[in-house]
This record gives structure tokens, sequence and C-alpha cells, in this order.
């Protein structure tokens, strides 16, 4: 959404107190479900997101199965409770659309020519929306993936960024992607810098468009070391 005239920076500061490039607390946990064969939980301020990994299992019924490839489905879901006005747990648009760009950010990671006939499942519930929440579920799932033993080329790491009172910031919250001159969701492969998401919306120029993909790049790197950090600790508790 773009509005402008309201004050978001004040005196260098953001309404959360945080400077313009700097992300929020993040806290990350995996299986935190014990009935999914992988899960994890992404804080981002106040976004909370869980994804919970199925598979690869056979795919029924039969006539969905690809003989020479496994599919990824992703289902992007938010909370009837997630939000300050109870939102309904209907699938809509948005939900549609986000659950395809998460499909087609992960997909790239995943080695599913190897698992033919299956199907892997990644269901991303927001519990509390507060921002960048297709983002927090990206990074959810590409830890729930690994921590499913899904083989992987590479995690996935995310974030958004965008523009607030002309100024450039990362990792939006909710309140500053409502009135944002442009916010842009991002994610890449971080061994290989290769972009799997890119979203853009409002007004930014070429210039601004360039440091704004800079500043997305270095904080999904940020966000890579949490990730691998969390995996690093499950494995050596094994
Ligand atoms: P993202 O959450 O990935 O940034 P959007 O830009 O579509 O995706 O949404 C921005 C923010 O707007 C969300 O993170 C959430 O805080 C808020 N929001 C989205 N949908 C709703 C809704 N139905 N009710 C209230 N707030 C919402």
């Amino acid at each position: 959404m773009i509005k402008k005239g309201i004050k978001l920076i004040k005196n260098g500061k953001r309404i959360d107190g945080r400077l313009a490039k700097q992300l929020r607390d993040m806290e990350m946990k995996i299986d935190v479900i014990s009935t999914a064969d992988g899960s994890a939980k992404v804080k981002f301020g106040n976004t909370i997101a869980i994804a919970s990994v199925r598979g690869p299992r056979a795919l029924f019924p039969r006539h969905l199965q690809e003989s020479q490839t496994g599919i990824l489905r992703c289902k992007y879901a938010m909370a009837p409770f997630s939000v300050d006005e109870r939102k309904s747990p209907a699938p809509n648009r948005r939900s549609i659309e986000i659950s395809k760009v998460t499909r087609l950010a992960l997909g790239p990671t995943t080695f599913l020519e190897d698992f033919p006939k299956t199907v892997i499942d990644v269901f991303i519930e927001i519990i509390q929306a507060d921002g960048s929440t297709r983002v927090a579920g990206i990074n959810a799932s590409s830890i729930a993936l690994t921590s499913a033993g899904v083989p992987m080329r590479d995690l996935v790491s995310a974030c958004s960024v965008g523009k607030i009172n002309g100024t450039l910031v990362v990792d939006l919250n909710g309140e500053e992607d409502n009135n944002s001159e442009a916010d842009v969701a991002f994610a890449i492969l971080p061994s290989k810098d290769e972009v799997t998401l890119l979203q853009m919306d409002g007004l930014l120029t070429k210039d601004e468009l360039i440091e704004l993909l800079n500043l997305a790049k270095d904080s999904c790197k940020k966000i890579c070391e949490l990730q691998k950090g969390v995996l690093r600790e499950k494995y050596k508790s094994e």
C-alpha cells in the first residue's frame, strides 16, 4: 500500500526504535511440531511464522503423480487471531499468491527429480502478523525442510526492504508496510547469491532499487547465519 504523510521516522529512529538498516530481534527454533517430519518457528519482532513439512511421501490420488519428478506444495495461511480484527480462515487472493511465490522461492533448492511420484507439503501458519510475514514463512520453511531431511542444494533466506518517509529501510513491520512508499520481498539461495523471490509494491528509482537489493542481500546473509546456527545446534545434539 502506498500512503504518504504519516511520520514513521523521527530523529533517525523508526516507530519501534530501530535504525533504518536494523533488523528486528529474530528468533528461530526447529522441531516445534512433533507430528511433522520437520518444522520451524521464526519470529521477526512481533511476526511469528510456523512452518510444518510432510514428505516426501507417495502422492494420492495417483493421477496427480508425476512419473519423472516429485511435487512441492506450499500453503500459506494467516490464523484468524493473527491480526487485530478476526481474519477469515478461508483462503483469499493474497494467501493463494503468497503460497505460490513461496513454492517458487523454495523450489530451486529441492532435488524433486530424485523423488518421482511423491509430494512434499509445506504448511505455513502465521500466528502473529506484524509485517514481512511471507519472508518469515519462507525462512521457517527452509529450515523446516532441512530438518525434515529433505535433500537441499542450499538454504533459502528471505527479508523485506522498502522506503518509508523517503528513507530506505530493512525488515518492515506492519505499520511501516501499510504506509510505505515502496516495499520489496526478497529471497536468495545464500551460497550462490541466486534470487528466488523478488516482489515489489510502490515506486522506486533505479538507484534506490539497486541500493535496496544490496541491503536485502546483506540482511539475508545475516538471516542465513541464524538459520545455520539453529540447524547446527540440532545436529550437534544428535
Ligand atoms: P507481508 O506480510 O509478507 O509483508 P503484505 O504486504 O500483503 O505481506 O501484508 C503486510 C502486512 O499487513 C501483514 O504482515 C500484516 O501485518 C498486515 N495484514 C495483511 N493482511 C491482513 C488482514 N487481513 N488483516 C489485518 N492485517 C493484515
